[in-house]
């Protein structure tokens, strides 16, 4: 069976685990509504982008 030569030290454990993060954080928001939405996608809550392009009103 294959084993490790050595223990994983405190640091190297932790610093991979820095990767280890919740989500993408790409929310802006909106110009229009001042809602929260994802960076470069058509708004959900009034559908504008990039301040106008109504795509659809919901
Ligand atoms: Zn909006």
């Amino acid at each position: 069976m294959a084993v490790p030569q050595r223990r994983t030290s405190k640091t190297r454990r932790d610093k991979r685990r820095t990767h280890f993060k919740l989500e993408v954080p790409g929310m802006v928001k909106c110009e229009q509504c001042a809602e929260l939405k994802k960076a470069h996608h058509v708004c959900k809550n009034c559908g504008s982008y990039k301040g106008r392009e109504i795509v659809k009103a919901q």
